[in-house]
């Protein structure tokens, strides 16, 4: 569904706040690029909140020991629970307050298409050897994890939260086909994609993208796509809707591969 823009000059479509203990690290890289240019024209209203700011302390101290024992900080719950109270006596009660944390559900395509249905998104960035479980227990809506390993801190996540969330919000990405395009968009991988020259170090384009003939195009693309699909992400296949000449397609491919199984 294409989603009734709210408009030039008036509020923007997604409210982000991003709770870090280093601001500097996330106000950067969202003023470049697509995100950048939809903050610019008023499509996502971001702000970035320095945890030390919701500290009531001289040294504006935001870690602790652990309880317990054990190695590192853990960040306190206060500052956190003061920092969302903040937020939500400026912009409104947010729709999810998302802690970032590598026990989190993953994030995929699915997830960051829910969150851009959202009108106002709090994340906030973990540190250290992680938050206080109060933070999850009673503040996070959700907690979420951008893959499995283990960042040293929650900006990165949140960042990746922010881009990926920000393409599916309507007029972000110029060209809304290329969204619909793009890989997971449609259940598979993207096609291979070429720009010119035609000829470049005697690699040539494949001679139908050159062809202008649109139908056929399309139907290279496609193969392409369950090619990619098959060879790199074959459980993929189980989540997408084929009619008849993709499976005519996957039926060449499947007979076109080699066989990679006890036969050498
Ligand atoms: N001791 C914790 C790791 C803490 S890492 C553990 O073993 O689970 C410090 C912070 O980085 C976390 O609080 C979280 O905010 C962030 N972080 C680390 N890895 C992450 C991941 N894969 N996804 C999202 N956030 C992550």
């Amino acid at each position: 569904m294409k989603a009734a823009r709210r408009g030039a000059g008036g509020p923007a479509d997604v409210k982000l706040d991003i709770v870090t203990i280093f601001p500097s690290m996330v106000k950067g890289p969202i003023a470049e690029g697509i995100v950048g240019r939809a903050i610019e024209r008023g499509l996502l209203d971001v702000r970035v909140h320095d945890l030390r700011d919701f500290t009531t302390d001289r040294h504006r101290v935001v870690d602790d020991v652990p309880f317990g024992g054990g190695p590192g900080m853990v960040l306190k719950a206060e500052p956190l629970f003061a920092a969302v109270e903040h937020i939500r006596a400026a912009r409104g009660t947010p729709s999810v307050v998302i802690l970032t944390s590598p026990d989190g559900e993953r994030l995929t395509d699915a997830v960051t298409r829910r969150l851009s249905g959202l009108e106002h998104i709090v994340v906030l960035c973990g540190r250290y050897e992680g938050v206080d479980e109060r933070v999850r227990a009673s503040l996070a809506t959700e907690t979420l994890s951008i893959g499995d390993y283990v960042l040293s801190g929650g900006e990165l996540a949140a960042l990746v939260i922010v881009d990926a969330v920000a393409r599916f919000v309507p007029g972000v990405v110029g060209d809304e086909q290329s969204v619909a395009r793009d890989t997971f968009a449609r259940g598979l991988l993207d096609y291979p994609q070429y720009t010119r020259p035609a000829e470049f170090r005697g690699m040539s384009v494949p001679a139908v993208l050159l062809s202008g003939h649109h139908a056929e195009i399309e139907k290279w693309r496609r193969r392409e796509a369950l090619r990619r699909t098959l060879e790199r992400r074959p459980e993929l296949l189980n989540g997408v809707v084929l009619d008849a000449a993709d499976k005519e397609l996957l039926k060449d491919l499947t007979r076109e591969r080699p066989e990679r199984s006890g036969s050498e």
